[in-house]
């Protein structure tokens, strides 16, 4: 196998082959994002990606349960060189049990509904999609690339076509200013679209990328850990789901983790005796910055 630069993937992928099928990002251009930024897009010849499973089939075994394809929006790829790739994955893995993908909303509008449905029969079984946020303000700002009645439209063709969907909320992302609206909305658009599974991560400013500028220069106004922890709160009471929300990201102040609506009760409660413990005792809220 062979990699470039540096590989993200999902934490939930931890335990996934990871096969990349594109290097970098498309888009590129979230102010929030660093992962991508020296990285000029590209996709990488099906040839290539073939070689690697194969590679992989001869170091690991056929005995692989779950590939992720990395890098950003690997779903922007053209579905028959998708489709050629899993099925040329399920040949040399017969007891694969996943096969997912990185795709926003502005890729994901690329695909009509008989593609991903193509998609899902050759074997993607889930999508990872950054979201952030469902504030449309938000949204703007960190330069996503789509707003929430395009995420909702989006979300609810992916669920349409069978495949599973994993959306990112960043807590934080609106900074003090949208820290309502960012949760309020946010909520609005999952409900709308109930992915399968809502992942928490909150947001840390990343040296290089531009609202880490912003950050610097006071024009955005991180979130305290109660008022993280605050804003989870009313995010959380405001899903209705039905979905899994998960919390699985180092950077959180909290570890909540439950089905919605079942165990909203539950993770209000957790959510509460946080915010009895001193301020103090959570990590810096910018110590993630680099
Ligand atoms: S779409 Fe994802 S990978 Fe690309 S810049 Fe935005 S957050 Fe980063």
């Amino acid at each position: 196998m062979r990699y470039e630069g540096t590989v993200y993937r999902p934490p939930s992928e931890a335990e996934s082959l990871l096969i990349q099928a594109t290097i970098g990002c498309p888009h590129n251009k979230c102010t929030f994002c660093g992962m991508y930024r020296e990285t000029k897009f590209r996709i990488r010849s099906v040839s290539d990606i073939k070689e690697d499973l194969q590679a992989a089939r001869n170091y690991y075994g056929e005995n692989v349960q779950s590939i992720f394809f990395p890098d950003g929006n690997t779903i922007l790829m053209k579905t028959d060189q998708l489709v050629e790739i899993l099925n040329y994955a399920q040949e040399l893995f017969p007891f694969l049990k996943r096969m997912t993908v990185y795709g926003s909303a502005k890729y994901l509008k690329l695909k009509s509904s008989a593609e991903l449905r193509r998609l899902k029969e050759a074997g993607l079984a889930r999508i990872h999609s950054g979201m952030e946020s469902g504030d449309d303000e938000v949204l703007r700002r960190i330069n996503k690339g789509f707003t929430s009645s395009e995420m909702i439209e989006q979300g609810l063709k992916v669920k349409g076509a069978g495949i599973e969907l994993s959306e990112y909320i960043l807590i934080g992302i609106g900074g003090r200013e949208r820290t309502q609206e960012h949760a309020i909305e946010s909520a609005r658009v999952l409900n709308a679209f109930t992915p399968d599974f809502v992942r928490l991560r909150t947001f840390v400013p990343l040296r290089g990328t531009p609202l880490y500028e912003d950050y610097q220069q006071g024009h955005f106004q991180l979130l305290s850990p109660h008022e993280a922890l605050k804003e989870t709160h009313l995010l959380v009471e405001n899903l209705e789901g039905p979905f899994e929300l998960l919390s699985d990201h180092y950077l959180n102040f909290a570890w909540v983790n439950g089905t919605i609506p079942e165990d909203k009760p539950q993770i209000l409660e957790l959510l509460k005796q946080r915010l009895c413990i001193p301020e103090d005792q959570f990590r810096q809220a910018d110590s993630g910055s680099l």
